[in-house]
């Protein structure tokens, strides 16, 4: 019986010992649990993983976490909860929380007059719920954890209490070193990035400001520099901005190939970094502009010097891939502040100076003048105005007439272009075909002359017959254009074509191949004939003539002139006179202005034709039609 006796205290002992085994591996495996929630890496929602780890343990319904808010005021919030909806509720902490605050874990039962439940009522929460509160530290706030069942259900026992304060504190521990470590890999993690996006801030930030190829500052960034330079410029004081371009860079590319314009570039990078101080700016501006700022530029020797040295250096020899470029580049200076006090006034008069250099010599160095500044405005002013003349259809056609010089009668007339303003002045072609040639707008200028003349054609022809030829002239692009010959012969009065003769110059002589191949055959088929322009002028040799298939040749006005008194041209004159009779070309003599000459020509030579202010000027067409005196005709078969 007493060993029975014993054997059941044996056994009790046991069982309590297997419960209590039982229980402390439950607390083991709970506190496992709530330890890897508490240091997972849920940062959204850190408590999700431990309430879900606390909810079977505790055999609860709703679990809160409660942090002071206002501790003046006594103020909790429920920070999270597995019920989203409970999150941001408010408890005045009375005395049985700042029991809880103070350290203590407490279970509560259902009581209907509880003063411990939030300011606010919510449905989802009731005074007739059992509930466990188990103080806890979050991020060195004072708080607790409360944990709840249903009104309906007991409440918490002793074990779950116990548990509950042991998880109170290593909960606490848990989250305080879940925050330290959290902030400490935080702020690993926030440093890396931050030297991840402050280096690709820098690379942006350059990439943004430099030039990928020279790795020279880019356009904005010059312009940047130069203003804080210009900003930091103290009176008295002066600065040189350098407008550098290479001469036949386009060439370059085109000869050697993009590689070797690229090594190019950055030759002249090099070059002149070599050449300028630190406190210098040098900067890629375009496809082979630079620009240089010399610092303080009137402390230091005379800029010219500075720029004759950096134009000496860019002009050395070049070795690119077995091949020797021989460089040059033209510079135009401007200086603060007598040329402008701002970088884009600077850059644009330095810019000027170095057109200025490369029309005139190439590779050299010019210096901003007001006079080119001037020159400058006038031209960019007949610009504006040349595109809205062309837009507006202002260029029209005058003629000269071409005589038997023998008899003054008419053999045809040449049409030159006249740009008649709207204030009714009338402007000459050497003051806008050069620029209008630049501009692209000479194709535009020659179809609104072919118009006019083609528009006023039947009054010509009631007046000087319709055998009369009209002679036109073609600009030495517009001639190997192909394009735009087939539309000017479309533009031609319809089924007249053979009544024109195309003017092309000695310049477009120089790719014989061309005309032969493409642009003769297209013209021989209309009908449309082909003269040879100021002869005698260019350079193109008598050979050159002999290659083509031609129908006219006009002696230029310079051989022309004082002919009487000059051997050396009437030699020149003869020469073109044989050769042409043996082409069997017709030969005309432009720009006879005095009765002598005339008569050399009559009695000299075979040439019958001519064209001059002796016998004509020319006149505007619309003039033209309008005068009806008498004229006499002769038509050249
Ligand atoms: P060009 O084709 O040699 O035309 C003859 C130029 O010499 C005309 O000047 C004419 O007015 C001028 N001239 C004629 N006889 C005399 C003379 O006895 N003495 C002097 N000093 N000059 C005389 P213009 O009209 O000023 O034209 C100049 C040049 O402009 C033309 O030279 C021609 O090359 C070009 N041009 C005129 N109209 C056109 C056009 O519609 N298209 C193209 N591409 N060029 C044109
Ligand atoms: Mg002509
Ligand atoms: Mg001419």
């Amino acid at each position: 019986m007493q060993d029975t006796e014993a054997l059941r205290e044996a056994i009790v002992s046991m069982r309590r010992d297997i419960d209590h085994l039982r229980m402390e591996n439950l607390h083991a495996h709970l506190l496992l649990a709530t330890q890897d929630a508490a240091l997972g890496v849920h940062d959204s929602d850190a408590f999700g993983p431990v309430f879900a780890a606390l909810m079977p343990a505790f055999d609860c319904s709703s679990i809160l976490v409660l942090l002071e808010q206002d501790a003046e005021h006594s103020m909790l919030r429920c920070m999270a909860s597995n019920c989203p909806e409970l999150t941001g509720l408010t408890w005045q902490a009375g005395p049985l929380l700042q029991k809880v605050l103070a350290g203590r874990t407490i279970s509560t039962v259902a009581d209907a007059q509880a003063n411990h439940w939030p300011a606010q009522p919510h449905g989802k929460l009731s005074p007739t719920q059992p509930a466990l509160y188990l103080p806890l530290t979050v991020q060195g706030c004072r708080g607790m954890m409360m944990l709840t069942r249903r009104s309906d259900e007991p409440g918490f026992d002793r074990g779950h209490v116990e548990l509950a304060r042991k998880l109170s504190r290593r909960s606490s521990h848990l989250f305080a070193a879940r925050q330290t470590k959290l902030s400490e890999a935080d702020s690993r993690r926030l440093r890396e990035l931050n030297d991840k996006l402050q280096s690709s801030h820098e690379a942006l930030h350059f990439r943004a400001t430099h030039d990928q190829l020279t790795g020279l500052p880019n356009r904005t960034h010059v312009q940047e520099l130069v203003t804080a330079m210009i900003a930091r410029q103290q009176s008295g004081q002066t600065l040189a901005l350098a407008f550098i371009n290479l001469d036949e860079f386009k060439l370059t590319n085109e000869l050697h190939g993009n590689v070797a314009g690229d090594a190019l570039l950055r030759a002249v990078a090099s070059r002149v970094q070599s050449q300028i101080r630190q406190a210098d700016i040098f900067g890629r501006i375009g496809a082979d502009e630079f620009v240089v700022a010399l610092d303080a530029a009137g402390q230091r020797p005379d800029v010219t010097v500075v720029m004759d040295r950096i134009r000496a250096q860019l002009r050395q020899p070049l070795s690119i891939q077995d091949t020797q470029i021989l460089p040059s580049a033209s510079i135009g200076v401007a200086i603060y502040p007598s040329h402008g006090t701002d970088y884009e006034t600077l850059r644009r008069h330095a810019d000027l100076a170095m057109q200025h250099a490369k029309a005139t010599v190439k590779g050299s160095v010019v210096l901003f003048t007001k006079d080119l500044g001037r020159q400058a405005h006038e031209r960019l002013t007949l610009e504006q105005h040349l595109r809205e003349a062309v837009a507006a259809g202002e260029f029209c056609c005058a003629l000269q007439r071409k005589v038997d010089i023998r008899t003054s009668a008419i053999t045809g007339f040449e049409a030159l272009a006249r740009w008649v303003e709207a204030q009714g002045s009338v402007r000459m072609p050497g003051e806008f075909l050069p620029l209008a040639c630049k501009l692209h707008l000479l194709d535009d200028i020659a179809l609104q002359v072919v118009d006019d003349l083609a528009r006023h054609l039947p009054q010509l022809d009631a007046r000087f017959g319709n055998t009369v030829r009209y002679s036109l002239n073609i600009s030495p692009d517009q001639a190997v254009d192909s394009g735009f010959m087939t539309r000017l012969v479309q533009h031609l009065p319809a089924g007249q074509a053979q009544r024109f003769i195309f003017e092309i110059t000695e310049e477009s002589l120089a790719d014989t191949g061309v005309l032969e191949a493409h642009l003769l055959p297209m013209l021989r088929e209309a009908g449309v004939r082909i003269s040879i322009d100021d002869f005698g002028a260019g350079y193109s040799s008598l050979s050159t003539l002999a290659a083509l298939t031609v129908d006219e040749l006009k002696i230029d006005r310079s051989l022309i002139q004082c002919i009487n008194e000059r051997p050396r041209n009437q030699v020149i004159l003869r020469a073109i006179e044989s050769l042409g009779t043996a082409l069997g070309l017709a030969i005309v003599a432009e720009g006879i202005e005095t009765e002598q000459e005339r008569n050399f020509l009559l009695q000299s030579t075979a040439i019958t034709i001519g064209q001059g202010y002796l016998f004509h000027k020319p006149q505007l067409l619309r003039d033209l039609v309008c005068n009806e005196g008498q004229t006499q005709v002769v038509c050249r078969a």
